[in-house]
């Protein structure tokens, strides 16, 4: 058996946690640059707030409703993720991290008629040590097992955050219950076409054959999906300890940029916090893409994003955040157009190998000692001290592009000077 364990509403409830007055109450977390509502609580969806609706279009309802509305805050989520992934790594065998707020358990060595206990058991811990509530759905299949925590989720008084999809019975009455759309992996395309088949329900899914899967369904996909809906588990554990083969840092600009230095900077800014992950994973990447977008003035108040991208191939694999730097700015110059309105840049590493492995060539030496050094104390520093308390020139001082999140709570335990205070 598998079990997913998922945070509720994690984003909103890593607020309310370092504000208890916020409990029962409405709460909304904002995407980047304060835009859209990305989390949000029971209570805030009860009154029709609308998940990925612009904030915007919902400020009237949020102020009559007194929603406590805050700006995305990554250091304390992504926090509050580990000590949520560290928890149950303690508490299960083997765990894979699917997403920030979301791992998959494998529960081979668990007893049959104990699944309820441990589940039980393994939500309750976890809330107890983070303060996060989660949901566990439990199952023999991924695809299943995700079933049975959006049932947990939506039915939180019922099954009290905790559902087992262990007898045919108990998989027949929850795939009953839920509409294709809401199948993981399905998304909306895919649910168009399963209703033009009059396909509705998953339990519908589930009694169709691999071959009518394999044909209308995108081929071993759709096979898999159908065999998974059934129990028979295709979608393996992936590896804990695999690495990332990419690593990407983009964001939008807090306003639109103009000018070539400040879109240095950011890329430049960018490629230090892609470092600083590649070198956390012990990894060199070979070869690094960039890409600008741009949403300039056609004609008639109508405006078209475009994206212009380049790539390099490093001679050799390099953690060096220098020498990343080095090798990409010539690249934004030869993007750069002047005078487009630029609202958006990204940085990807790829070719990433451990740093044991990197080939040298004749011509290059490896890292010298003193640059390996040099990176350290930098992230040394910046973990101790604060994000870019070390950084490099060409990444800018004043940073007048960056997001705007002017509803931010405090960092409240990954920085010192911004510990939640006690009256
Ligand atoms: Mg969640």
């Amino acid at each position: 058996m598998k079990a997913i364990v998922d945070c509720n509403s994690f984003y909103a409830s890593c607020e309310r946690l370092f504000k208890p007055a916020l409990n029962g109450k409405p709460v909304v977390v904002l995407s980047n640059n304060d835009g859209c509502i990305v989390s949000r609580t029971d209570e805030a969806k009860a009154l029709g707030i609308q998940m990925a609706g612009p904030y915007y279009q919902n400020k009237a309802e949020i102020l009559k409703n007194n929603v406590a509305v805050f700006s995305s805050n990554y250091h304390l989520y992504g926090d509050m993720s580990k000590r949520v992934m560290d928890t149950l790594r303690l508490l299960a065998p083997e765990v894979e991290v699917y997403s920030v707020d979301e791992s998959f358990l494998d529960l081979s060595g668990i007893d049959a008629n104990k699944l309820y206990d441990y589940a039980m058991f393994v939500k309750q811990t976890t809330e107890l040590w983070t303060g996060i509530p989660v949901s566990v759905g439990v199952a023999p299949s991924k695809v299943l097992s995700k079933v049975a925590n959006r049932l947990a989720k939506k039915d939180k008084l019922g099954t009290k955050g905790v559902l087992i999809l262990q007898t045919p019975q108990q998989q027949m009455e929850a795939l009953q219950k839920t509409a294709v759309e809401d199948i993981w992996g399905v998304g909306s395309a895919g649910s168009k076409t399963l209703r033009m088949f009059n396909i509705n329900t998953a339990w519908d899914l589930r009694n169709m054959s691999e071959a009518w899967a394999g044909k209308n369904l995108g081929g071993v996909v759709g096979v898999r999906l159908v065999k998974e809906l059934n129990g028979i588990p295709c979608i393996e554990m992936k590896d804990p300890l695999s690495k990332k083969k990419m690593i990407a840092t983009t964001r939008m600009f807090g306003r639109a940029v103009f000018e070539l230095k400040e879109l240095k900077e950011a890329v430049a800014t960018y490629i230090a916090r892609a470092a600083e992950k590649l070198r956390r994973q012990s990894g060199a990447a070979g070869a690094v893409s960039i890409f600008l977008v741009s949403n300039n003035y056609q004609s008639q108040d109508h405006y078209a994003p475009s994206s212009r991208s380049a790539y390099v191939a490093l001679p050799s694999a390099t953690y060096l955040t220098n020498v990343l730097i080095a090798y990409v700015m010539p690249l934004v110059e030869a993007l750069y157009q002047k005078g487009s309105k630029y609202i958006k840049a990204g940085i990807i590493l790829t070719d990433i190998v451990p740093c044991a492995m990197v080939q040298y060539n004749l011509f290059e030496t490896p890292e010298s000692a003193a640059s390996q050094k040099l990176m350290h104390i930098i992230d040394n520093v910046n973990f101790g001290m604060g994000t870019d308390m070390l950084k490099f020139a060409t990444a800018g001082t004043k940073k007048n592009w960056k997001m705007r999140q002017e509803l931010r709570s405090n960092r409240f335990t990954t920085k010192w000077d911004e510990l939640c205070w006690v009256k």
